[in-house]
């Protein structure tokens, strides 16, 4: 029999979009093994001309060293007149390049997860007359840049009721937008470990309060300096307790961390495939406000300490965990490590994990694969009745 196609875009900005690409994919191979065929392409990096090719690796340096750079780009493309001619632009200097996306892979369908594919790849379905639906996953959960919403767009998946409102602002129709959560890892769905089979395998301490801190797939932000704090007011307080430290990419942390004394047992670990288990182990996350990690710290029902945020994607999401009563936000190192120190002396982190697992979606990305399967029959229906 052969194989459906379905191709899905994304761009290697951050970690979050290639990981609920990578979530998707799996997930199709999970479920439909014989009836997908699935690759992920990121078209900003591997189908556009230099130096338009060189932008997605601008991405983590702007954001690391020069964040007010990036605010004002968001800024100036929240603009909806100015983005849409940076689009129109970029679609002239790239479509032919584009074009051979679509040469190459010959969808039956195409997903977006990054917010900058849905103007440019529906124009060029339209002028290429290639009539196949087009889908978009969004990949935030509280903070939408408007380039995620096209009307044109088949359906459009969402995470949060703010997410679905922005959609439907944007003119897509209701019955197109479909509230399922955000698509992450398997290993997020499957079975995780209860809390001491995770201690024991991490070569955790098997009693004790254990933080878990990090700041996204690169280790963004102030980490070193929330790790020293935290240690040293844990210690302080004279609670058994433990810190882990995931430093993501971010080589340079992870070796200063290696290297420091601590007043408390801290495991320090480069990036790693098993954040479930990590977070699993422990009784609350330390983390930039990134949506991937928030996403996936509610499937574990941990209480969420946002350390930070990105200016425009991540802002929303610093009000979505406080306002569902599932954390706290600070960015002072001495205000988290005070913070944390309440949660683990104090008794109000049963609630605010209860209520966390309760907001997690850890089914998103089977449900969302349901769906599109769904949509890939029906078109296939419909081609054959015509
Ligand atoms: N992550 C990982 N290994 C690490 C550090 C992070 O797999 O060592 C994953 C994390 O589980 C999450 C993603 O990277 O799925 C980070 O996404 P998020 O949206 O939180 O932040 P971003 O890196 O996109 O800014």
């Amino acid at each position: 029999m052969n194989r459906s196609r379905i191709l899905i875009l994304m761009s290697a900005t951050g970690g979050g979009h290639r990981a609920s690409a990578q979530a998707l994919q799996a997930a199709f191979a999970a479920r439909y093994p014989d009836r997908f065929q699935v690759e992920v392409v990121d078209p900003w990096t591997d189908y556009t001309p230099w130096p338009i090719n060189q932008i997605p690796r601008t991405y983590s340096p702007i954001v690391a060293r020069a964040l007010w750079f990036w605010k004002l780009l968001w800024l100036v493309f929240e603009n909806e007149r100015a983005l849409s001619a940076v689009l129109r632009l970029a679609y002239l200097l790239c479509r032919n390049e584009l074009r051979k996306v679509l040469q190459d892979y010959r969808p039956h369908l195409i997903i977006s997860v990054h917010p900058l594919i849905q103007h440019i790849c529906l124009r060029l379905l339209e002028q290429e007359r290639v009539p196949i639906p087009f889908v978009t996953v969004v990949t935030d959960l509280a903070s939408f840049h408007h380039g995620w919403f096209h009307a044109r767009a088949e359906r459009c998946y969402v995470a949060s009721e703010a997410a679905a409102d922005a959609a439907r602002r944007h003119g897509l129709p209701a019955r197109k937008v479909r509230l399922l959560g955000l698509p992450v890892r398997s290993a997020f769905t499957d079975a995780l470990p209860d809390k001491a089979t995770a201690r024991a395998r991490l070569g955790l301490a098997d009693s004790g309060f254990t933080a878990l801190l990090l700041g996204g797939g690169e280790g963004m932000g102030p980490v070193a300096a929330i790790a020293h704090a935290v240690a040293r007011r844990l210690a302080a307080t004279g609670t058994a307790a433990q810190l882990v430290v995931i430093c993501g990419r971010n080589k340079r942390l992870r070796q200063a961390l290696q290297r420091s004394d601590w007043p408390i047992p801290v495991q320090v670990c480069g990036f790693v495939d098993n954040v479930q288990e990590w977070m699993a182990a422990s009784d609350c996350v330390i983390t930039k406000a990134g949506p991937g990690t928030i996403a996936e710290a509610l499937i574990c029902g941990l209480p969420i300490l946002v350390s930070g945020f990105i200016p425009g994607q991540e802002e929303g999401n610093v009000s979505y965990v406080v306002e569902n009563g599932v954390g706290a936000y600070c960015d002072a190192p001495e205000d988290i490590a005070a913070t944390v120190s309440d949660w683990a002396g104090g008794n109000q982190l049963p609630q605010m994990a209860a209520r966390s697992r309760k907001l997690g979606r850890p089914r998103a990305a089977y449900d969302i694969v349901d769906e599109i399967a769904e949509l890939v029959d029906g078109e296939a229906a419909e081609s054959e009745d015509s």
